[in-house]
């Protein structure tokens, strides 16, 4: 089977960490508030309050509570923002920015990317991009794709726009290279919408998650994280990680990390910037050829 040693779709080394550090934790928000909501029911007329109001309870007080709790552990968190949400509420990312945090690109409606089409693709880009320069005076950022969907003509797109990396994929654990983007890869495991998602709509099928069981599972993710030398990115959302219990929970998880000084904890932009200036760039690539090689059917059928 010695062939198979050359194969480099399954043989990849360890990922290399900065000194001393042997994983890498990153505080991420995906900042909807209402947006998801005026997306899926666009060209409606909406009369029901509940969902959107409950939505909106994120930048009314979820954002500044989480910021709060980071600041009182001098964590530097990513932040992901759709354009309307910045539009919708114009304080926000100066917010942020002030604060500490990075900012980056979420859509701009909250679209689902991989479903609207190149044209529209390219132009709700274009839109939320001019909105975080006019608002900030940043451009160039990362970007994170509503629901994690993407394709490789939007990677391709992104590169032409000047986009300095992808946070919506999971091939790997650690930073790697997708299609000749840095990809800072997510996890749906360390997701809060997941466990506590619950608007009392069709969508929620169960009641939200034991938040104790929860935190016990993301203690045993970053713990995984730190055996086999990964990045745990943990994703949070504003309107349903911005409640009280769900901060108290976050304070616990912070904590844990905290009793280690051998975890880096990293914006996505430090561990972007981080993979393209290490031996790590380029180590662990999946260019387009190995994207688009379709499962060779025809041998495996009889
Ligand atoms: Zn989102």
């Amino acid at each position: 089977m010695n062939h198979m040693h050359d194969d480099s779709r399954i043989h990849f080394p360890d990922y290399i960490w900065p000194e001393g550090k042997r994983c890498a934790v990153t505080f991420s928000m995906d900042l909807d508030a209402e947006s998801p909501y005026l997306w899926i029911h666009r060209g409606q007329q909406m009369r029901s309050l509940g969902e959107i109001e409950q939505r909106r309870y994120g930048p009314r007080q979820g954002v500044k509570r989480v910021v709060e709790l980071l600041a009182e552990y001098g964590i530097s968190g990513s932040f992901f923002v759709p354009g309307v949400v910045a539009s919708t509420y114009p304080g926000l990312l100066p917010y942020l920015v002030e604060n500490g945090h990075e900012i980056a690109y979420h859509g701009y409606y909250h679209e689902r990317i991989d479903a609207i089409g190149s044209d529209l693709a390219r132009d709700y880009t274009e839109k939320v991009i001019e909105v975080f320069r006019q608002q900030t005076g940043q451009t160039g950022l990362g970007y994170r794709a509503p629901s994690w969907e993407m394709t490789i003509e939007l990677l391709t797109l992104f590169k032409e726009l000047g986009i300095s990396y992808d946070s919506s994929l999971m091939g790997f654990d650690h930073p790697y290279d997708v299609n000749g983007l840095v990809e800072i890869p997510t996890q749906w495991m360390t997701d809060d919408a997941l466990y506590f998602r619950y608007t009392n709509s069709a969508r929620d099928k169960t009641h939200p998650a034991n938040p104790v069981a929860v935190l016990e599972s993301w203690i045993e993710e970053f713990e995984g994280a730190r055996k086999y030398g990964g990045l745990c990115m943990l994703t949070i959302h504003d309107w349903i990680s911005g409640r009280p219990q769900r901060l108290l929970m976050l304070e616990k998880f912070i904590r844990h990390i905290r009793q280690y000084n051998d975890v880096w904890i990293a914006r996505a932009d430090e561990l972007a910037r981080w993979h393209q200036a290490s031996a790590n760039h380029n180590r662990f690539t999946t260019a387009g050829q190995h994207i688009q090689t379709q499962f060779p059917f025809s041998e495996v059928n009889p």
